[in-house]
């Protein structure tokens, strides 16, 4: 075991945390050593049945306290989050590999988040419609869905999981959160700081065997919403139980971001900013740029002044100040991303990458360029540390080859001129699109994806929304 102060948390259910009747436990790795950091416990069927009375009760509960009261106490979680953020963050380093900076930076993204859901709790409002008939009023009232069933990834385990766990809170839901059995403990974290201010069932945590949990919290008829974040196979066998099951779904399945860099983009400013975007987090984002596009003016330049920056990266463990980049999350990644980039340079790319640590689960930056659109990594979603270059002629075949993708969650453009902003915004198939910068995500915008990456928005109105039934009332006096 490590002399860290990494200690794998229990399951929080009905406002006790506490180990899975089971007995079955799954060990937690470093990624930077691929060493073993603690044993996590697995909650197990009967475990599963506390959960669901539970959020049943919570949801009874939590629902009657009014929403200005709601807001209050999400927004005393928020100061102890904000209070604890160097312990969760170096939770999150240990067990995700990213560095410190990110896990702080991204701490504070989860606390913003639940901020302003917290915030949005005070503004649910219903609407009056204009009346058909004299002495007759017609209103739309907002009431919550129910209690949640929410599955969160290990790329980004906080901010992932507050956009669920703010949104269902805030709008009066319980929500039972099944987080990455990869990175329990910074989740853990951040779900007691939730629970110190709410009722028993209001918010709980279990980790287990992924499939044995969703199949078992989607079937019962406690749980009246499902959201999830992860990979497109598992999008769809949750979509198909939630319709078998009749239940409320939102997924939010990955991208394979394009960025288009028009002929009068100004390198120099768009390479140090795009790099930094890219390899954030090892590359492990559904946001990540992935596939540019580079008018063929400046293809040679950008993808030489990429490559440099790549290579010039610093590669290590998380915890260590001079890190720009850790490892992968852990070792299937790992594998998957090698094997991405050998069939693909097996098909003619050419590959220019960086040194790796050879300890723990790191893959060095990789830019692939010269390959046809069909290689593996412009069709398959890196999700790692690995970029595709690739020239074009006119914006309009860039366009069109930026949507010949199943994926649709966010793009980047980079030019000037309004003309290709208006083409771009109106063409390309993806549900955020930043010009001239990255920001592609923020609390109080939507954020979601067309196409394989999902259906559904988190964040904004339209994230609280997601927790929220619409009920009609028609008085007549
Ligand atoms: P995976 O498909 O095995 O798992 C993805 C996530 O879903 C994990 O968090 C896992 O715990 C959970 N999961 C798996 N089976 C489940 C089930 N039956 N019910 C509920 N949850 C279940 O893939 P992986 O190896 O963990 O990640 C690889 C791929 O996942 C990536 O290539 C990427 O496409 C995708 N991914 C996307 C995001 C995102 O932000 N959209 C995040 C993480 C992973």
């Amino acid at each position: 075991m490590s002399a860290s102060p990494y200690r794998a948390p229990g399951l929080l259910i009905d406002g006790q945390w506490r180990r899975g009747r089971s007995g079955q436990v799954l060990t937690v790795v470093n990624p930077a050593d691929g060493q073993p950091l603690d044993t996590l416990g697995l909650a197990c069927a009967r475990d599963l049945e506390d959960v669901l009375a539970s959020a049943q009760r919570g949801f009874d509960t939590w629902r009657q306290v009014p929403a200005h009261e709601r807001c209050a106490r999400l927004e005393r979680a928020v100061v102890r989050m904000r209070e604890r953020t160097e312990h969760i963050a170096a939770l999150l380093t240990l067990e995700q590999g990213k560095p410190l900076a990110e896990a702080r930076m991204e701490c504070g993204m989860a606390a913003d988040l639940i901020k302003w859901y917290a915030e949005e709790a005070r503004r649910t409002y219903g609407r009056i419609i204009p009346a058909r008939a004299p002495c007759s009023r017609m209103d739309v009232l907002k009431a919550p869905v129910g209690p949640v069933a929410a599955f969160s990834p290990w790329n980004f385990p906080l901010v992932l999981s507050a956009r669920k766990l703010g949104g269902a809170l805030a709008a009066g839901c319980s929500i039972v959160l099944k987080a990455a059995e990869e990175t329990p403990a910074s989740v853990a974290a951040m779900v007691e700081c939730l629970a110190e201010e709410l009722p028993a069932g209001a918010v709980q945590l279990v980790y287990g065997d992924p499939a044995e949990v969703s199949q078992a919290l989607i079937a019962s008829p406690v749980i009246r919403k499902v959201t999830f974040t992860g990979s497109v196979p598992v999008g769809r066998h949750l979509a198909q139980l939630a319709g078998q099951h009749l239940k409320r779904i939102t997924l939010e399945l990955g991208g394979h971001a394009p960025v288009i860099i028009c002929a009068d983009a100004d390198l120099a400013r768009v390479v140090p900013m795009i790099v930094a975007h890219k390899f954030r987090n090892a590359g492990q984002a559904c946001l990540a740029p992935t596939r540019f596009f580079v008018a063929r003016a400046l293809y040679g330049d950008f993808t030489d002044a990429f490559a440099a920056a790549a290579r010039a990266l610093r590669l290590g463990a998380g915890l260590e100040a001079a890190t720009q980049m850790g490892p992968v999350a852990n070792a299937r990644r790992q594998a998957a991303v090698r094997d991405l980039i050998g069939r693909t340079v097996g098909q003619g790319a050419r590959m220019i990458a960086g040194p790796a640590p050879d300890k723990g689960f790191f893959v060095a930056p990789t830019l692939l360029a010269d390959m046809a659109d069909t290689a593996p990594a412009m069709q398959e979603e890196p999700f790692g540390p690995v970029a595709c270059v690739t020239p074009f002629d006119t914006l309009e075949e860039a366009i069109d080859r930026a949507n010949a993708n199943p994926y649709g969650l966010a793009g980047y453009l980079f030019t000037d001129s309004a003309r290709s902003i208006h083409s771009v915004s109106a063409r390309l198939e993806v549900g955020s699109l930043a010009v001239n910068g990255v920001g592609v995500s923020v609390p109080e915008a939507p954020f979601g994806g067309v196409k394989d990456s999902g259906h559904g928005s988190e964040s904004g109105t339209e994230g609280m929304e997601a927790f929220l039934d619409s009920k009609f009332m028609h008085y007549t006096a």
